[in-house]
């Protein structure tokens, strides 16, 4: 583990600059194919054409597979089966970080198609239950049941007859994957997805958290800090923690869709949830942080970010404390093909850390990897920070030879 000390023997922050850890794992053919990628991303009309292009190429049955699968697929996602990402789960490991299977297939919008989605989901959490490398597990509400109805039943609008029994597979859903959680002691992070969906994707989680968290948190909920009301309700989630007495999980993020959101509030005319601006939303995921500190007897956190800034004060906040590195209820999480120079340095530095690893069929995941290439064009600095990390990095090697 680096001890980080400076020569008076005072304790330094971390930091991210040394690509050497961060791309270790990498050849340089590797490497060059994630600079295309990321150099392709900071063009997003070209970004967006290319993903419509691929989805028709696919549909219309032109061989285009192998070229997605070899490009863009094998940056962001494990594979397309268990004998795929395997390998990158292993490689992970060996780094000491978690591999959280992320089942990328978007639910066909049917029964039979939420069925598959929660079977997939309970074999994830089989796996983590057999696999060290595989600490926790993920899932999406929206992958189990019908948008439309988590939108009618955080309307608060009645149910038709035929809602009132996909709520009851709904919830039967639900209750099979946190029950196979809750035995296999595998932490489950339930995703958090837009506001008009999210109200009742909340009072379900914690009703989750509630049934599941007794000695500690298998059940985490997902707060977007982009959200104006966000720090209150963690504020309530604690107080209930404390006085229902179970232990509350939270993955922190900032939020995945802030255009959507803005763009629907316009039109409807309500008010954005969105903060007007970044570093509003930086000001509320760091409160968080602070507050996460003050209540750490009661929560367990995940800090889901690329962001330099969040990971070196929440270790600055662990060190002016006294809290060890590898501190239990403590946990940062990248994505999948973004990223390892925080990942990889934080597990160098002895940090508990996860990846998001999606997997499924080719085809079924291009819309995950669209969004993952179009969200990112849409996020100012960071592709050109995942291009200059990269550049560096090569032009390190180049020096070396
Ligand atoms: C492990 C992991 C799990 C995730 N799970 C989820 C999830 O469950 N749900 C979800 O929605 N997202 C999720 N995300 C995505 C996440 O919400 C962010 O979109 C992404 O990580 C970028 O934020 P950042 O903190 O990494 O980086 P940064 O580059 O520091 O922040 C970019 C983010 O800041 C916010 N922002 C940017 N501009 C503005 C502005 N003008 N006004 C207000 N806010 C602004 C937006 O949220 C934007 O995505 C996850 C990310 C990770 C790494």
């Amino acid at each position: 583990m680096v001890k980080l000390m400076d020569n008076s023997g005072s304790r330094v922050s971390i930091h991210f600059e040394d690509t050497s850890i961060a791309f270790k794992h990498k050849s340089d053919r590797d490497l060059l194919l994630s600079y295309l990628i990321f150099l392709l991303t900071k063009h997003p009309f070209l970004v967006k054409f290319l993903s419509r292009a691929a989805k028709l190429s696919l549909t219309m049955g032109f061989p285009v597979k192998p070229l997605i699968k070899a490009t863009v697929f094998r940056q962001f996602c494990g594979g397309e089966n268990r004998r795929e990402y395997q390998k990158v789960v292993d490689q992970l490991g060996k780094a000491g970080i978690g591999a959280i299977l992320d089942y990328s297939v978007e639910g066909g919008g049917d029964e039979t198609g939420f069925e598959e989605t929660k079977n997939a989901i309970l074999q994830t959490i089989q796996q983590a239950g057999l696999d060290e490398n595989i600490p926790c597990a993920c899932m999406k509400m929206t992958g189990i049941v019908a948008e439309s109805l988590l939108e009618k039943m955080t309307a608060g609008e009645a149910m038709s007859k035929k809602d009132e029994s996909a709520w009851k597979r709904l919830k039967q859903h639900l209750a099979d994957i946190c029950n196979l959680a809750g035995e296999s002691a595998t932490p489950i992070y339930i995703d958090a997805e837009e506001s008009w969906i999210q109200g009742v994707v909340d009072d379900l989680t914690e009703e989750m958290m509630l049934n599941f968290n007794q000695k500690r948190a298998i059940v985490f909920t997902t707060l977007q800090m982009y959200r104006t009301d966000r720090v209150d309700y963690f504020k309530r989630l604690i107080q209930n923690a404390r006085q229902e007495n179970f232990m509350l999980g939270v993955k922190i993020v900032r939020g995945a869709y802030m255009e959507q959101e803005r763009e629907r509030a316009r039109q409807r005319g309500y008010p954005s949830p969105i903060h007007p601006d970044k570093p509003a939303t930086d000001r509320a995921f760091d409160e968080i942080l602070y507050l996460f500190m003050d209540h750490m007897d009661v929560v367990e956190i995940c800090v889901g970010t690329h962001n330099e800034n969040s990971c070196r004060l929440l270790t600055d906040l662990m060190t002016e404390r006294g809290i060890p590195s590898d501190h239990p209820h403590i946990c940062f999480s990248q994505l999948y093909g973004m990223s390892d120079h925080i990942s990889y340095k934080l597990a160098d530095a002895g940090y508990n850390v996860t990846k998001y690893l999606p997997f499924g069929p080719v085809a079924s995941t291009l819309p995950y990897l669209a969004r993952r290439a179009e969200e990112n064009t849409a996020i100012a600095g960071q592709m050109s920070k995942e291009l200059e990390i990269i550049v560096r990095e090569r032009q390190r090697r180049r020096a070396a030879v």
